[in-house]
């Protein structure tokens, strides 16, 4: 990775402004209830900075954003119970700032030493946010002499807390580095875009096309194969001349679907069974069909068993494994299957040398389901980030870091 990280940098005696990825479920929409934090995955996953950080002397000022607030009207996004989550998990008292820049913020940092934690209110309460305004920037900067970037799921996204915070710290002479988990994604979703060892395969399922022709298209010019499952499939079978029922087919992507499939030639694998069912539900009836026999009333909500082995065999022997999109509804056990028992079989592969990714929100959400995430090589935290990134795309949370010298 050519970016400098706190690493490379001196923060002893520092105050030092942390974006974090504190975009955590919480157990309640309405404001008046005492609200928590159902997953604190993210808050984990930002600990090994956060710890170096404080060991090394500095003082945290730590922002994030949380959930899709309008305003900062929306308070149960408040980022209270991220601020009690993070206080038990590190040990120490946080204390929370009930705004994102200001005169209540200046006066609490200005009173900071090192070991002190402060937690910015939900950066989206601010209207320059989102709006990548210079001058909350320039605020945030302001408030600290170094900015550490360790949101790697909001990298995409070129934000006031993300992306012109650190140019404003660049103009006042700070430093603008990766955190640890910056650091660990990039090093992972980098090696599959730059040099990826081969055989690689790709596997991709999800919902639909629509959203991931470039990705395709990009895996299609990296990869050695591509496996597809999921309802992306359907519209690939459909493009093929297969009747899919009432399976979720993209009637508007039809033509990308051929386009693509001519591209890949043979190196792209479509199912060759399903598992089909009278209607959206998870006590549907379900049926293992043929991709030439799905019945008129029927919809595909899983890839079938011979489709698996399938996957299996073009997996033997693989060095690197990208996997982003569920094979099949996992939402429901009974079509979750087909991506358990993926997950179970990449877990495998892993033991035996091949470097398993998996990218994406819903992949992620999925693996952890299935209890395998930890025998993964790497889960990336990043829904929307890690597949832009796939995609070959720079991202611009990270393009602006201070690079290696
Ligand atoms: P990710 O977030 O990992 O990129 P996507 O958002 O593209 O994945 O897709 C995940 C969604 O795709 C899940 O909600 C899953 O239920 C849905 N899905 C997978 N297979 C099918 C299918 N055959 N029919 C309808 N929806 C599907
Ligand atoms: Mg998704």
């Amino acid at each position: 990775m050519n970016k400098k990280t706190i690493r490379d940098i001196d923060i002893r005696g520092k105050k030092v402004l942390v974006r974090v990825d504190f975009n955590v479920p919480l157990s309640s929409k309405n404001p008046d209830d005492h609200i928590t934090v159902t997953d604190d995955t993210r808050i984990q996953a930002a600990m090994p900075t956060l710890n170096y950080l404080l060991e090394h002397g500095a003082a945290l000022i730590l922002c994030s954003h949380l959930g899709r607030p309008k305003s900062d009207a929306d308070k149960q996004y408040a980022m209270n119970p991220v601020a009690r989550r993070l206080s038990e998990l590190i040990d120490r008292p946080v204390q929370k700032m009930d705004e994102v820049v200001g005169e209540s913020v200046t006066a609490a940092v200005s009173q900071m030493k090192p070991g002190d934690i402060i937690l910015l209110e939900n950066t989206r309460f601010h209207p320059g946010e989102k709006k990548n305004d210079p001058q909350l920037s320039r605020q945030l900067a302001a408030l600290a002499d170094v900015y550490v970037n360790d949101a790697f799921g909001s990298a995409h996204r070129a934000h006031a807390s993300t992306e012109g915070v650190a140019r404003a710290m660049r103009a006042k002479g700070g430093p603008a580095v990766a955190g640890f988990l910056m650091e660990k994604e990039l090093t992972a979703l980098g090696t599959a875009v730059t040099n990826p060892p081969h055989p690689y395969i790709a596997i991709m399922g999800g919902a639909k096309i629509s959203d991931k022709i470039k990705l395709i298209e990009n895996l299609l010019q990296k990869a050695d194969k591509i496996l597809i499952g999921g309802g992306m499939a359907n519209t690939f079978l459909k493009a093929q001349g297969h009747h899919m029922g009432k399976s979720l087919v993209e009637q508007d992507a039809l033509d990308e679907a051929k386009r693509l499939l001519h591209l890949a030639g043979n190196r792209l694998l479509l199912p060759v069974d399903l598992v089909v069912a009278d209607q959206f539900a998870a006590d549907a009836h379900a049926e293992i069909v043929e991709v030439w026999g799905v019945p008129p009333e029927s919809m595909a909500l899983d890839i079938g068993p011979n489709t698996l082995e399938q996957f299996y065999l073009e997996l033997q022997g693989a060095r690197l494994v990208v996997w982003n999109g569920p094979m099949g509804v996992f939402e429901f056990d009974q079509f979750a299957q087909g991506t358990n028992k993926l997950a179970l079989l990449l877990a495998e592969l892993v033991e035996t040398g091949t470097q398993v990714i998996i990218g994406g929100g819903d992949s992620a959400a999925a693996v952890t389901k299935a209890g395998l995430a930890d025998k993964m090589s790497h889960v990336s935290t990043g829904g929307g980030a890690s597949l832009e990134l796939l995609e070959g795309k720079t991202l611009p949370g990270i393009a602006v870091l201070d690079d290696k010298a």
